[in-house]
């Protein structure tokens, strides 16, 4: 059946090598063999893998795919990839197609030039590629890919995924022993399950191409504001234009091939701005995932003639864009441990997670906020839009109530949930006891922990191994201080405890607009961190209490942290001197071209009336050149500032006071010739302009 005709469900995951395509191919001892090793973790023999491989590879050729490729998350934050292909020569000079389990299972890639903060040493540049089975391989332009974890010959990790895999085998073990204690013998496993929200632009291609700016920053660095904004709330949930929603159905389609459960699209707040939601599911899968929606975007994009544009600002003075992070706990026994429950035998288990949960969350908020901290996610974090810097825990009146007859030690009865009763035809429904507080940067939203500070480009593992391995070691906490508790004081003592950490954790919970600077000013009398910019939060990274956290956990050694310390910083650095040195060319160059010409032949006008006339006046003319000149000035000036303090910091030695530097001086001076810029562009009529205005870009899409 050509794919074109396919239904819905017979188009889900046809090019995954899934679970059901194991189970129907695999030989059933191989099977087994295999769902241990995903379950478990359990070491894969050789043999299983060559007779796993060799169906793979026969799966992966009839759905046309000629090389297979270990499919990696480094550190840049983005994949990589190395086909080879499946060719083997034979001696009578044709060639047979192989795949064996030891290339299924390990890859040796050249790694040589991958970020790794100095942890490889040159004399030992290959790194390996290790199978994680439990994400599944699948098909994309015609190569088999195998989810792989990326680390050193000495075992470090140089990824992603290395950590979000030992983070969630920290919390499955943490989380087991709790719920055994609070007698819930029956779990055997608990798995991390996460659905990232994902925002993002779409503009004209032809238009993207002609900005400097977006091609080589991913953001507009000069740009007078459209007379029309966001103000007019008109876009959010607003109609899809056609355009638009040819490309979102194409996008949906090509991510269900790809097992992908894109489920909920819409527009979003700003002009142009669109998010795609996808069904939750186990946290590396979700990663994966996110990480494979954010590539099908682009492609799909070029196709239809856009540029989709992940950049956390692409935009001033409109909204940002981030990513959701959705984060829960299921049992193999399909309960989700952040439901509240019906009873308060049933509550019991909840209120234990939850309080692990924000002690979790109060305790490491500065490696909550380390973990999305990019260049370009500072242009949102703290601005007016998305959640302020300062981490705090929304958790609604309901469970705000519930927590203080905790606290007081009082029975809680539930508050009479209101009928809304909103119109006959419509069915009730009970008014949704976790209200929607779009400020918070961490809220509770009913069954799940909602984490919004995430930037649209980010990949979502490393807030997610801040995440697990925080809770981890609250649960860990939590089963010591009880487990040898006797029996008969065993609920007084729960109590107890769960009252305590109550006290000294709840600092951290805020109810209120996030966006206030009131909130500001508490949150520093509270003792929260107010981390504003990524070379503020990047050095609590190697606070002795975290790199304790971590090695405690086996999520990193201090190692492997220096070396994401340096990445992350080093990271930001070049960004923003790529910014710099962007905006100085698109100033000195396109934009220059357009006011000298606009200046010349307002000039010329001016000149031409006062030959005809010497009496007419051209006021208008004269305050236009005035402007044009004064602002002329201004630019030049600044755009001196910013060469000569780009060079002083391309001079520096030190990272961390590079970044300083980068923050506090050349951000300043690019915000600086902005202002001019913006104000002579605002005048110069778009013609004169070798680039397309911010009202070309955000509103000429139909
Ligand atoms: P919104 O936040 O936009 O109002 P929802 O709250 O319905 O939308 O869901 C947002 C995201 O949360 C979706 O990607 C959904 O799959 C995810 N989600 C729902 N339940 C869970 C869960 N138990 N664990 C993790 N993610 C979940
Ligand atoms: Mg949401």
């Amino acid at each position: 059946m050509s794919e074109e005709t396919k239904s819905v469900p017979e188009m889900f995951g046809c090019l995954v090598f899934n679970d059901s395509v194991m189970r129907e191919r695999l030989p059933k001892d191989i099977y087994r063999a295999v769902r241990k090793t995903i379950q478990r973790g359990s070491h894969l023999e050789l043999e299983v893998a060559n007779s796993v491989a060799a169906i793979m590879k026969n799966w992966a050729i009839e759905h046309g795919a000629t090389h297979f490729t270990h499919w990696f998350q480094p550190m840049t934050g983005l994949t990589a990839e190395k086909h080879d292909s499946f060719i083997s020569p034979e001696p009578t000079g044709g060639v047979i197609m192989e795949f064996s389990g030891k290339e299924l299972v390990k890859g040796e890639p050249d790694a040589s030039s991958f970020p790794s903060g100095g942890l490889r040493a040159t004399f030992e540049a290959r790194g390996y590629t290790a199978w994680d089975p439990s994400s599944p391989a699948f098909i994309k332009d015609g190569s088999l890919y195998i989810p792989t974890a990326f680390c050193s010959y000495g075992g470090q990790a140089l990824d992603k995924k290395t950590p979000l895999l030992r983070s969630m085998e920290t919390i499955n073990r943490e989380a087991v022993k709790v719920l055994h204690l609070l007698g819930k013998t029956e779990v055997n496993r608990i798995d991390i399950t996460v659905g990232a929200e994902q925002e993002y632009f779409l503009i004209d291609k032809d238009l993207y191409k002609k900005r400097k700016d977006l091609l080589l920053t991913g953001r507009t660095l000069i740009g007078a504001a459209a007379p029309k904004g966001q103000e007019m709330e008109d876009h959010y949930f607003g109609v899809l234009k056609p355009k638009v929603a040819s490309f979102m159905h194409d996008l949906d389609e090509e991510l269900w091939k790809l097992g992908v459960p894109a489920k909920t699209k819409h527009n979003e707040v700003a002009p142009a701005q669109h998010e795609l939601a996808p069904v939750f599911e186990t946290a590396n899968v979700a990663v994966d995932h996110n990480q494979l929606t954010m590539e099908i975007m682009k492609k799909i994009a070029d196709k239809h003639n856009f540029a989709c544009l992940l950049h956390e600002k692409p935009f001033e003075g409109v909204n940002g864009s981030g990513k959701h992070d959705n984060w829960s706990i299921v049992t193999d026994t399909g309960e989700n441990l952040l439901k509240p429950g019906k009873t308060p035998e049933e509550n019991r288990i909840f209120m234990v997670f939850l309080l692990a949960v924000i002690s979790a969350v109060d305790d490491y908020a500065d490696l909550m906020r380390i973990s999305v901290a990019t260049a370009g996610n500072d242009h949102r974090l703290g601005a007016n839009e998305a959640p302020p810097a300062v981490i705090s825990i929304f958790v609604g009146d309901e469970l705000a109530a519930q927590l203080k007859s905790l606290e007081e030690g009082t029975d809680f009865v539930s508050s009479e949930k209101k009928q809304m009763g909103i119109a006959r035809v419509l069915p009730h429904f009970t008014q949704d006891n976790t209200d929607r507080n779009r400020t918070s940067p961490f809220a509770f939203t009913g069954n799940k922990f909602e984490f919004r500070m995430p930037g649209s480009s980010l990949s979502i593992s490393d807030p997610n191994v801040v995440l697990n391995t925080a809770v981890a070691d609250a649960l860990r906490n939590i089963y010591e201080a009880l487990e040898n508790v006797s029996e008969d004081k065993f609920e007084e003592e729960l109590d107890k405890l769960l009252k305590k950490l109550l006290k000294e954790h709840k600092k951290v919970i805020f109810n209120g607009n996030g966006y206030t600077d009131e909130w500001i000013e508490e949150a520093e009398r509270r003792g929260l961190y107010n981390l504003v910019s990524l070379p503020d939060a990047m050095p609590h990274l190697l606070d002795e209490k975290n790199i304790s956290l971590f090695e405690r956990h086996r999520i990193f050694t201090k190692e492997e942290l220096s070396s994401r310390y340096e990445i992350f910083l080093e990271n930001y650095v070049k960004t923003i001197h790529i910014e710099s040195l962007a905006m100085q060319e698109m100033v000195r160059k396109d934009f220059t071209a357009g006011l000298v010409k606009y200046m010349k032949d307002i000039t010329v006008e001016a000149l031409d009336k006062k030959r005809f006339s010497p009496n007419m006046k051209c006021t208008y003319e004269e305050r236009i050149i005035s402007t044009l000149d004064d602002t002329s000035e201004r630019i030049c000036t600044q755009l001196d500032v910013l060469k000569a303090d780009t060079r002083k910091a391309e001079a520096m030695t030190d990272t961390l006071e590079t970044a300083h530097f980068y923050h506090d001086t050349i951000l300043k001076d690019m915000e600086e010739l902005r202002k001019a810029v913006d104000k002579a562009e605002a005048i110069i009529p778009d013609g004169y302009l070798p680039y397309p205005t911010y009202g070309d870009i955000l509103f000429s899409l139909r």
